[in-house]
């Protein structure tokens, strides 16, 4: 039993009649202007924000009577009278005219579902007047998961669609060519507004297979600091896409819990008493496996692009011509320092702040330690602790204050997360007594203790 038939109104110029001028009958009206009909409003009292959004419609400014009804497609009672309201929907129920009354259903032969618009792609969602807010819920639900780029997928779609039938009469073939183009990097060109990558894919998909040109991709992603609400959007969409997911430790479980479900995991970073896969064999993994023609999810930890050797990663996918995405993600710095309560720039405390990486090459912190002594900048250290007692003791020696605040934040951002907070002086003796999991962090400033500041 479906209790409402959902269709598609084509209103283009057809005339709505709306009841009312107030703050319901505007929102009514913006969502019916989208679709080129022509307004015409009755009301004896009119907002003045409606006026100005219905030059060019016609406005009764007068009481409704049942006279004015006739030749309309569609009315909307959209008053704050239900007698008026009730009137309104006889009138239009005796001549046949589709009625809506705001917020009453009963009186209603059609109902506004919850829309998601990105326009030509409409989806609407109902549940027969029994519970707007579960409609509005859903929405929201769908919402997030829909690419801003759906619509231009779509307008790009339809704007070829005479070309493709011209270049493809058999219907059948049409919809292989179009179900391959979904699948290839033409839709995430598309989706990205790069229409000739996108034409190749739709219209030469035998010269792109004959010139053995993968029809894989990669999306370099950036997945955050571990807490997976600090997902960006456009991360969770692609992480439904990919077929297989090339992950690092940084990466959390409950990140990965939200990869599509029959996507292959494969473990490329460290893991204790194993050699870790090497930076090259990872280049060489993204290459191959894009060009058997997998849409390959490299997910990093943080950012890409920060301590993140994506630069490394799109420069191999470059010179073999693989169609490659990246996408920003929240990086530790600003992640822990959210989830710390710490602003790592104060208008009074700090002008600047300098992300460094703390990791020791052949036992030895090599950092251009006279560049660090502005009392009023900021320092993340990522990948320290190994040399916290050099940071701090070098930190000192070139003039910055013994008791210059610093904080280590364990596990930033997800529900293990542990801030230690000390002084360049304090802190290598408190890390020694101190159990702490990785990763750390460790932020340098007067940031730090902002709020007694
Ligand atoms: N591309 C990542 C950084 C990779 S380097 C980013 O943009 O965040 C790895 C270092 O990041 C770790 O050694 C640690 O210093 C830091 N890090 C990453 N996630 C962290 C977290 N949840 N808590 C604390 N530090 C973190």
């Amino acid at each position: 039993m479906m209790r409402y038939l959902p269709l598609h109104f084509d209103l283009k110029d057809r005339t709505v009649l709306v009841v009312g001028g107030g703050e319901l009958a505007r929102r009514k009206i913006a969502l019916v202007l989208k679709t080129g009909a022509r307004v015409e409003l009755i009301a004896p009292e009119i907002k003045p924000e409606l006026l100005e959004i219905l030059k060019g419609h016609r406005i009764h400014q007068r009481k409704y009577e049942a006279d004015i009804m006739g030749t309309q497609a569609l009315v909307i009672a959209a008053t704050d009278s239900s007698a008026v309201n009730a009137d309104v929907s006889r009138d239009a129920r005796s001549i046949g005219i589709p009625v809506n009354v705001v917020d009453a259903p009963d009186l209603s032969t059609v109902i506004f579902p919850a829309i998601i618009d990105r326009d030509p792609m409409v989806i609407s969602v109902g549940s027969a007047a029994s519970s707007p807010v579960m409609t509005r819920y859903i929405r929201q639900l769908i919402e997030q998961h829909l690419p801003d780029g759906l619509s231009r997928v779509a307008s790009f779609l339809g704007s070829r669609r005479d070309r493709l039938k011209a270049a493809m009469p058999d219907i059948e073939q049409r919809r292989r060519r179009t179900e391959f183009f979904v699948e290839s990097p033409g839709y995430t060109a598309a989706e990205n507004g790069d229409e000739e990558t996108a034409e190749r894919y739709l219209f030469d998909a035998e010269t792109v297979a004959d010139e053995a040109m993968t029809t894989g991709e990669v999306y370099v992603v950036g997945a955050g600091p571990g807490n997976p609400d600090l997902l960006t959007l456009r991360a969770l969409q692609l992480m439904q896409r990919a077929n297989i997911v090339l992950y690092d430790n940084l990466v959390s479980p409950a990140v990965l819990d939200r990869v599509r479900r029959d996507a292959t995991l494969e473990f490329v970073g460290k893991r204790s008493g194993y050699k870790s896969t090497s930076q090259e064999d990872i280049n060489d993994l993204l290459v191959r496996l894009a060009k058997e023609g997998n849409r390959v999810l490299r997910l990093k930890g943080g950012d890409p692009f920060i301590f993140g050797r994506g630069g490394e990663e799109i420069t191999a996918l470059i010179h073999n011509e693989i169609h490659f995405e990246v996408v920003p993600g929240i990086t530790a710095a600003t992640g822990c320092a959210a989830y710390a309560g710490i602003p790592l720039t104060h208008r009074d405390l700090s002008q600047s702040v300098r992300f460094v990486t703390g990791h020791p090459k052949d036992g030895k912190v090599n950092l251009p330690w006279t560049e660090f002594v502005h009392e009023q900048e900021t320092i993340v250290f990522y990948m320290g602790l190994g040399g916290l007692a050099t940071i701090c003791q070098q930190l000192i020696s070139h003039g910055r204050r013994h008791e210059t605040p610093v904080a280590i934040i364990s596990k930033g951002t997800t529900p293990d997360q542990r801030v230690l907070k000390g002084t360049l002086e304090t802190m290598p003796g408190l890390v020694a007594r101190t159990q702490i999991q990785s990763p750390t962090l460790i932020i340098v400033g007067d940031v730090i203790n902002f709020a007694g500041a």
